[in-house]
């Protein structure tokens, strides 16, 4: 049985999606002056964008919400908050989804207040609309049965964790079975993941977490 759905996202995709998220926002005949990526998921999609759009502008604020793959923190936060005067400008908030919503909202309310834009609308690839508490004003896919995006940019991160959370239930266990496990759980087969299956085991063994002996893996702390 999958614990968590995942859609595993490619660069070619991101890119895709971002250039016809631009046709989108270019055909309503809007045309943002300054893009503000919402870190750290806004980043790549926020690049491409003035990319696609000629906008030579790009800022970014941190509003966390997630604190890892597919786990929620109990509120949004603003890290590292700072003053700026926007007024008379037009600006594209971007982030990657809008899952709960709850850290666009509180950029968009953070930016309103402290920057006082002419103008604020929203973008993003993703919109995961029967949780949403805001719809954005440009979206390019309505998500109508949850899933978690494991997009390109954090796939190490994600898959490490995906890891951990399997060890936090197996003690010692095969490579092969392990891929077995990582299958079942996240609908994903090791393979589709290239070099950073290795790359998320060895950083769990760096981390002290696993170590392999006698061509299993076991974990060695609790954790
Ligand atoms: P939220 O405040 O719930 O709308 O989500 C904040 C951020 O967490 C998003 O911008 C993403 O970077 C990440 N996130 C939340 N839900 C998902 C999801 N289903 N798939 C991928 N990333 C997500």
């Amino acid at each position: 049985m999958v614990k968590v759905k995942v859609k595993l996202v490619s660069w070619e995709e991101i890119v895709d999606w971002s250039m016809r998220l631009a046709e989108n926002i270019r055909a309503s005949g809007w045309r943002p002056d300054v893009v503000v990526a919402v870190a750290r998921g806004g980043y790549v999609p926020a690049r491409l964008l003035c990319d696609f759009l000629e906008v030579t502008d790009l800022l970014s604020v941190q509003s966390q919400h997630w604190v890892e793959a597919a786990k929620m923190a109990d509120k949004a936060i603003l890290r590292y908050p700072y003053k700026l005067d926007m007024s008379g400008h037009k600006v594209l908030l971007v982030d990657d989804i809008v899952d709960t919503g709850e850290s666009l909202m509180l950029a968009r309310e953070y930016i309103m207040r402290e920057w006082r834009p002419q103008e604020l609308r929203i973008a993003t690839l993703q919109w995961i609309s029967p949780v949403a508490k805001i719809k954005p004003d440009y979206f390019l896919i309505e998500v109508k049965d949850w899933v978690w995006f494991q997009y390109p940019w954090t796939r190490l991160e994600d898959v490490t964790q995906f890891l951990s959370r399997i060890f936090k239930e197996v003690r010692e266990v095969t490579e092969e079975d392990l891929k077995r496990l990582f299958e079942e759980w996240y609908g994903i087969h090791p393979h589709e993941l290239g070099a950073y299956w290795e790359m998320a085991l060895r950083r769990l063994e760096s981390k002290g977490l696993l170590r392999k002996a006698d061509g299993k893996y076991v974990r060695i702390k609790e954790q």
